[in-house]
């Protein structure tokens, strides 16, 4: 884990309610911060080093779509058939995940073997620079315990001045 995040669970413990309570009393206008929490992210994307974190691919994973599929299977010169019986399994919501984490494309220095294909949820986690954030603060409350970027641009969004 990167440096000063070795306890990233116990201080995102301790952030959650204030995390919680600023969305029910600030959700007009947290409606209203796309572009300062599209500052954050920018700022904490560029301080924190994924390299030297990848607990996204170490311990959610990404849910998968068709499309996914087909460009991870043109990346690895396989059909899509073999990616989806190698690397795939359905879940309990019926979704596409892989077969196991830490994800198989996950190498020990923490690249990504698959980078230039890898699946749209990869790209584009950990969502803090989505368009209406609002709808994802709740789920980056959760990603706040294993994300940095998370935890940091939750952090942030507390000290916007209103
Ligand atoms: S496909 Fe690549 S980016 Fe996505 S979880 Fe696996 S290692 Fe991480
Ligand atoms: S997106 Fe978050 S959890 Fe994933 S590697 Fe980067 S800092 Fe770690």
């Amino acid at each position: 884990m990167i440096d000063g995040y070795e306890n990233l669970e116990a201080l995102a413990t301790k952030a959650e309610a204030d995390f919680k309570q600023y969305h029910k009393k600030n959700l007009k206008q947290l409606k209203k911060m796309d572009c300062e929490i599209h500052q954050l992210h920018d700022t904490y994307t560029e301080k924190i080093d994924c390299l030297q974190c990848g607990n996204c691919c170490r311990i959610l994973g990404p849910r998968i779509t068709d499309n996914d599929i087909r460009k991870m299977a043109k990346g690895l010169n396989m059909s899509p058939s073999k990616v989806l019986d190698t690397y795939l399994r359905i879940d309990e919501d019926g979704d596409y995940v892989f077969i196991k984490m830490p994800c198989p494309f996950l190498m020990p220095d923490n690249y990504c073997i698959i980078y230039e294909n890898r699946p749209k949820a990869c790209r584009e986690y950990p969502h803090t620079d989505r368009k209406k954030f609002y709808q994802v603060y709740k789920l980056s409350i959760k990603n706040a315990y294993t994300c940095p970027i998370a935890y940091e641009v939750l952090n942030g969004v507390l000290r916007i001045k209103k």
